[in-house]
């Protein structure tokens, strides 16, 4: 293989690398999306992971930033300032990742419901 060749297979395993890491996983529910996106890439002061993981797992749910807006969540990390939290007990080891988070429990394909890993901060329910 030529030097060339090679460069070109790294750039496009880097492409497909980036593409994985913000790629909502099959069943991930939009708060441990959207928390694991946070810890990697950071919140820019908008919905953009709320949105990235709507458009790819639940592209109907049209009213899910208002619905952020309700609980208080104007961008991704408030949704974890004013709406969830982890509900340590509930989540059993195995299901830590090796950065010491916690993983997705799983969802239906298609619902803004998070999984049972999140509990609401207050006392208003759902979203
Ligand atoms: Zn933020
Ligand atoms: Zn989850």
């Amino acid at each position: 293989m030529s030097v060339d060749n090679g460069v070109q297979t790294l750039e496009i395993e880097l492409a497909s690398l980036a593409e994985d890491l913000t790629s909502p996983g099959w069943h991930e529910c939009v708060l441990c999306y959207v928390n694991r996106m946070i810890a990697a890439f950071g919140c820019d002061g908008t919905l953009r992971w709320t949105r990235r993981w709507r458009d790819r797992q639940a592209p109907r749910a049209t009213g899910l930033e208002r619905r952020a807006g309700r609980v208080g969540a104007y961008c991704d990390c408030e949704l974890f300032l004013n709406g969830w939290d982890v509900a340590v007990e509930v989540v059993p080891d195995e299901y830590r990742g090796p950065g010491g988070g916690a993983g997705c429990l799983g969802v239906r394909t298609g619902t803004t419901q998070p999984c049972l890993v999140w509990v609401r901060i207050n006392r208003a329910a759902g979203w």
